[in-house]
């Protein structure tokens, strides 16, 4: 008996690994909600896709790979994606046919962009995306509503003063802070304020609510954090009279030190997350081990941002965990227990396999299937590799990762094959649906 089952082990095994085909149809065929991409638009040099684009970051050291192995410009599926979208005919991505593949985008802009917009809609079709949420500096004509839905960057507003210790104190803080300071002086032109006003109550009233204000009135459905790329998630309260101290004492400039700024930041990351709820937009925070050779990874732990989503005043402001937090997928799993927290698994397809990508759903799928939502972080990697083909690979790989995990959920008793075709709409579209209000 004891051999049989030894020999029929790797049978058993690979059963719970296979998707349901059936299943992996019906997912297949669902026209999915993007929870976070960088579209990037269909004209030469748009630089506006990121507030932080890794561009900006001083090259690798000499021999360090580019990124997970997922990520890489050798990933096959970069090649089926080109097939897939372009008709690409090579089966590598040597130089010269890469410079094919590129040629063949440009052929596709030419054909489908006759309207604005018609060619990233036709990239959106061939993704099997329905609507995409596109994290952009601005939007323009070449990404209209309703199927591209604006999340603009809010970290600029809460970092308004001298930055130069921060800068001091970590290499990719000195490559970043820069963009920042630039888009914040944008924030503050398009408010009509041409100096930093001189009290915390000034700067908020003329600055920030105005800025958010904007953000909503064009449409913005959320508001991008990616300041784990400047500082810890940690934060916490903060004292309104003491903040008040602190910004007027350097609102004329000379750096705050790092305890007082990270006093001030605390208090206007409230502040951004509560005048986003008033205005109905959510909080996507970047919050993902990884990003940069100098990223500070022990500061991006998702359980740091446990006061942020326990505070009572920000329970009306809901906020998104995006790419999962990962690695810490487990503790994820208890944040979005809490009423207004969410996660999405965007990112996941360049740090994890399908089976990886499998096996963090089936965690959080048992526990919170609501709070669960597909995303593919679709963006430029390199040369002829950009939103249409990450958003083609994560679309593909993260349906065959729901298709599992949820085929594994049967297999185990867990939930019903009538469930696992609900729950494979909820992740893919019902759940953004319900949060965004779509
Ligand atoms: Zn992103």
């Amino acid at each position: 008996m004891l051999p049989l089952l030894l020999a029929l082990a790797p049978l058993l095994l690979h059963a719970q690994q296979v998707a349901d085909p059936q299943l992996l149809r019906e997912i297949r065929a669902i026209r999915a909600i993007d929870n976070h991409a960088h579209v990037v638009r269909p004209v030469a040099d748009d630089t506006e896709y990121d507030a932080l684009p890794f561009s900006l970051l001083e090259p690798p050291p000499a021999g360090t790979m580019p990124g997970p192995v997922p990520s890489r410009p050798d990933n096959p599926l970069f090649i089926k994606a080109w097939k897939a979208l372009f008709a690409y005919p090579h089966a590598d991505a040597s130089e010269a046919h890469t410079k094919v593949a590129i040629a063949l985008k440009e052929k596709a802009i030419r054909q489908h962009e006759t309207t604005p917009g018609a060619y990233s809609a036709w990239v959106l079709d061939r993704q099997g995306i329905d609507i995409v949420l596109v994290n952009r500096i601005a939007m323009a004509p070449d990404l209209p509503g309703p199927r591209f839905r604006w999340v603009p960057f809010a970290d600029a507003l809460i970092f308004p003063l001298d930055n130069s210790l921060a800068k001091a104190a970590n290499r990719d803080y000195n490559a970043f802070f820069p963009a920042e300071e630039r888009l914040l002086k944008r924030y503050m032109e398009e408010s009509g304020v041409r100096a930093l006003p001189p009290t915390l109550v000034e700067y908020c009233r003329t600055v920030v609510t105005p800025t958010l204000e904007r953000h909503r009135a064009a449409g913005a459905v959320a508001e991008k954090l990616e300041s784990a790329y400047l500082r810890w998630l940690d934060f916490a309260p903060a004292d309104e009279d003491n903040t008040a101290r602190i910004y007027a004492r350097h609102a004329r400039g000379g750096p705050p030190s790092t305890a007082d700024y990270k006093t001030l930041q605390d208090y206007l990351f409230a502040y951004v997350a509560r005048e986003a709820g008033r205005l109905g937009m959510a909080i996507h925070i970047h919050v993902a081990n990884g990003g940069g050779y100098n990223y500070d990874q022990r500061g991006s732990n998702p359980l740091l941002l446990t006061w942020a989503f326990n505070e009572p005043s920000l329970r009306k402001t809901n906020f998104v965990i995006v790419h999962g937090g990962y690695p810490y997928y487990r503790d994820t799993a208890g944040l979005i227990s809490k009423p207004n927290v969410y996660a999405d698994f965007s990112a996941l397809s360049f740090f994890e396999g399908v089976q990886g990508q499998a096996d963090i759903l089936r965690i959080w799928l048992s526990a919170w299937p609501e709070k669960v939502l597909f995303g593919t972080d679709a963006t430029p990697m390199a040369d002829g590799v950009s939103w249409e083909e990450v958003g083609w690979t994560a679309s593909q790989t993260a349906r065959e990762a729901l298709a599992i995990a949820l085929t594994r959920m049967i297999h185990d008793g867990e939930i019903t094959r009538a469930r696992a075709s609900e729950l494979g709409r909820m992740v893919l579209r019902d759940n953004a649906k319900k949060l965004y209000g779509f």
